[in-house]
């Protein structure tokens, strides 16, 4: 379902992303590990083009967009924009609508993107938080939730597009680790329900107990990737063992 062919992108003169090349099939956890810096942010946003790569193609949901140099037109926008109504994001900070109930949250990009109605969407929506857990304060505001459930409404929201893949760039980083687990739980039960995702970590229990595979980046690149138990047990690159000797 995903597919990026030696993706490039250069920030003020340096290179921050050197040739990146990835495939995740259907139902894969992918996770991304690596040092602060290294591009993984950067990756993860080029993959829906909030950042636009300078060159390199990508193909996600049966859209596929290849860059050579040149400049982003008009098609190309619109041909990102097809790509992100079928790739749900998470960010670190939950970016909930403050003045919306979660509810509202949840069925707002329905209703306004995909033109459902509204008795639909709410029954969508509430489906989904029940998923997550949340069916219980479906009509609260985002204020008076943990961030644990904060970034469960934020999963749901994204969800409501019916993506085919989600992207999640350090979901549970801001959280504290009883919170992170209720939010790593939903990301399990996507996974046994065949969803594609593609996970940015610094939480490396996650990366090796829930990953098909685990992407280690450095300075721009992929060194290696591998199942977990491989790469945690036996990393073949020496920068790989010096990263996981620094962090586990
Ligand atoms: P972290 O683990 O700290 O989140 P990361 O691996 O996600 O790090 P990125 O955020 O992708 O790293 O950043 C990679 C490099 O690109 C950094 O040196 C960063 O300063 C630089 N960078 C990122 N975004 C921009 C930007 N919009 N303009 C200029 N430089 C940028
Ligand atoms: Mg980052």
């Amino acid at each position: 379902v995903v597919q990026a062919d030696q993706v490039r992108k250069i920030f003020d003169g340096h290179p921050i992303l050197r040739g990146i090349s990835l495939t995740v099939a259907r139902g894969e956890l992918v996770s991304i590990i690596g040092p602060s810096g290294c591009g993984k942010s950067t990756f993860l946003r080029c993959l829906n083009f909030l950042e636009v790569p300078d060159s390199g193609t990508v193909s996600m949901a049966g859209v596929t967009i290849a860059r050579a140099g040149g400049r982003w037109s008009r098609a190309d926008e619109e041909s990102a924009h097809r790509l992100r109504a079928h790739v749900g994001m998470v960010f670190q900070s939950f970016n909930l609508f403050p003045h919306r109930t979660v509810l509202d949250n949840v069925m707002m990009a329905p209703i306004r993107v995909k033109r459902l109605g509204v008795a639909e969407a709410r029954q969508d929506a509430l489906a989904l938080l029940e998923k997550v857990g949340l069916s219980a304060i479906a009509a609260r505001y985002p204020d008076t939730l943990s961030g644990g459930q904060q970034q469960r409404a934020a999963i749901a929201r994204a969800l409501a597009m019916r993506p085919d893949v989600m992207l999640y760039d350090e979901p549970t980083s801001a959280l504290d680790p009883e919170l992170a687990e209720e939010v790593l739980s939903v990301m399990r039960t996507l996974d046994a329900e065949g969803m594609t995702q593609i996970v940015v970590t610094h939480d490396m229990r996650f990366a090796r107990a829930a990953s098909d595979r685990v992407v280690f980046m450095e300075g721009g690149e992929i060194v290696e990737m591998d199942d977990p138990d491989t790469l945690f047990v036996a990393p073949q690159d020496m920068r790989t063992r010096r990263f996981l000797r620094s962090v586990l």
